[in-house]
């Protein structure tokens, strides 16, 4: 069936990619989470993994657990918009339901990691990407280890990983803001402000 003849009356031209990425301790799940409570009509997009559930998780709220085998039956399907190894696990945004909530003119949320974020920016260029930054190093270490969801072995490659993607985000250019992490609710704000204003930006640029 041609693209156009899904259109409902609903559907606007209002719809933007939003990625949040940032190092694991940043408090990027929070802030991700706020922004989507904070803006009507948001949605988060819940990725597949291969990794291991834990207690925090919510299946098919935080993700969908998947085994190594219905990941790759997927991918081979071309139902991934994006896929990325992390910390030696898989993950994968869902594509048809990404592109149906951008045709809804929804604000689609997506919490992946740079290469991801790379990856996305590739295929839909007008994503809006925003990285969160914790306020120090040694701020995403102690917040590494108050979560207490990690083996001290495992928080220090989450650490070393955390700071190797601090610079690749710095130096990869496609970010289009950073928000240092210091004060939750501000960050928050920062970001649901910043979204507001590039969509507001946008539209009037359609109606120019
Ligand atoms: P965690 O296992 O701590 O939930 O996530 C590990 C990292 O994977 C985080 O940086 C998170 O943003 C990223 N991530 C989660 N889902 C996806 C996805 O679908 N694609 C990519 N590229 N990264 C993801």
């Amino acid at each position: 069936m041609p693209e156009h003849a899904h259109r409902l009356p609903t559907d606007t031209d209002d719809g933007m990619v939003l990625i949040i990425s940032g190092p694991s301790g940043a408090g990027k799940t929070t802030i991700t989470r706020g922004v989507e409570r904070g803006i009507p009509g948001s949605v988060f997009s819940v990725s597949a993994t291969t990794r291991q559930r834990t207690d925090a998780d919510v299946e098919g709220v935080d993700y969908r657990f998947v085994t190594d085998d219905d990941f790759e039956t997927m991918k081979s399907r071309g139902e991934f918009l994006e896929t990325a190894g992390v910390y030696g696990k898989k993950y994968g945004t869902p594509k048809a339901w990404v592109l149906e909530q951008i045709k809804r003119g929804r604000l689609v949320i997506l919490e992946i990691d740079v290469q991801g974020a790379i990856s996305v920016k590739q295929q839909i260029p007008d994503a809006y990407a925003i990285y969160i930054l914790p306020p120090s190093e040694s701020s995403l270490l102690e917040r590494l280890r108050s979560r207490k969801r990690e083996s001290e072995e495992i928080i220090q490659r989450r650490y070393e990983q955390g700071r190797a993607e601090i610079e690749q985000a710095r130096t990869c250019g496609i970010y289009n803001a950073f928000i240092v992490n210091d004060v939750l609710e501000d960050s928050i704000r920062k970001a649901i402000e910043l979204v507001n204003d590039e969509r507001s930006r946008r539209r009037q640029g359609r109606h120019a």
